[in-house]
């Protein structure tokens, strides 16, 4: 079977370091076996896309040197069929309404109940009559819901979903499919057979293969990879300085520069090496990948 991979951005802000590696070594992934990648613009995120950031992205990528054999394709061209598909779910009855803000639902998880990502929603609404106008849905999620695949980088995986997660949120408030949904509808409408992404995705892997088994999809194959960190071990973000593609486009970084950084941090380079993708195509294999997680240091100026 041919590997389909994709490159799918959110265009909530330019793209930084840590997607740029994502990106870079799915590209690598599935270039390095001949296989296709379809380009996904991930746009549904109403209020946090900003209207120029879509072209910004696109621009990015291509001068990062990646490319694409499909796309690109938008969500937002797409709402109807998440639409049919959250129907079906609601219907087989996988979901129920849900008027908790996210407010609710924070103050209400206590502690123990601290999520892998975020609150574990403690279920106030499940078996409610709830009369709203504007109800989220959330997929019900099974008593003692053990989920387990096999991650092509980060090795098996298993979540207890019910108590590391609790039940999650498939249709949003203002009408519009949750990322959960909208992402394996692509995947499977795309024909993408394999999915990288960074490791901040590993919980949420275990909520889509619910949803895949009960809409009878059958899910791709997953591969994880450490997050890019900070100096102080934190998760790559603002306070760790400009890290964004369009900063070092804008202050003279060549994009081979950009990549060899990134070739560095997943042991394919030298430290200080520059390089193309395509140059670093020879011998890829994703597995030779160090796990451990890079790290970024601002250059001193
Ligand atoms: N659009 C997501 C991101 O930029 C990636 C989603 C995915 O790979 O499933 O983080």
């Amino acid at each position: 079977m041919k590997v389909r991979g994709r490159l799918a951005p959110s265009p909530t802000g330019a793209l930084h370091l840590g997607n740029a590696r994502s990106f870079l070594l799915a590209w690598l992934d599935v270039r390095s076996r001949e296989g296709e990648i379809v380009l996904r613009v991930e746009d549904l995120d109403g209020p946090r896309n900003k209207p120029h950031a879509v072209q910004e992205a696109i621009s990015d990528l291509e001068w990062l040197g990646l490319d694409w054999d499909e796309g690109p394709f938008f969500q937002r061209e797409r709402l109807g069929v998440y639409r049919e598909a959250f129907e079906q779910l609601r219907d087989l009855n996988y979901l129920y309404p849900c008027v908790c803000s996210r407010k609710d639902v924070e103050e209400a998880a206590s502690a123990p109940h601290e999520s892998l990502d975020g609150a574990v929603y403690p279920g106030t609404c499940r078996g409610q009559k709830v009369n709203a106008k504007n109800p989220c849905w959330r997929f019900r999620v099974p008593e003692n819901c053990q989920v387990e695949f096999q991650d092509r980088f980060a090795g098996p995986q298993s979540f207890q979903v019910d108590q590391q997660l609790g039940d999650f949120v498939v249709w949003n408030r203002n009408d519009e499919p949750a990322y959960q949904l909208a992402v394996l509808l692509d995947d499977h409408a795309q024909g993408i057979n394999e999915v990288l992404r960074g490791a901040d995705l590993l919980p949420s892997t275990s909520r889509q293969l619910l949803l895949h088994e009960a809409l009878s999809l059958l899910p791709p194959s997953y591969a994880h990879l450490p997050l890019v960190r900070g100096g102080d071990g934190r998760r790559l973000a603002k306070r760790h300085g400009d890290t964004t593609l369009r900063f070092f486009r804008e202050n003279g970084w060549s994009p081979q520069k950009v990549v060899g950084l990134l070739a560095f941090w997943s042991g394919l380079g030298p430290q200080g090496g520059e390089a193309t993708p395509s140059e670093l195509l020879k011998d890829f294999d994703l597995r030779r990948v160090p796990s451990d997680e890079p790290v970024w240091s601002e250059p001193a100026h």
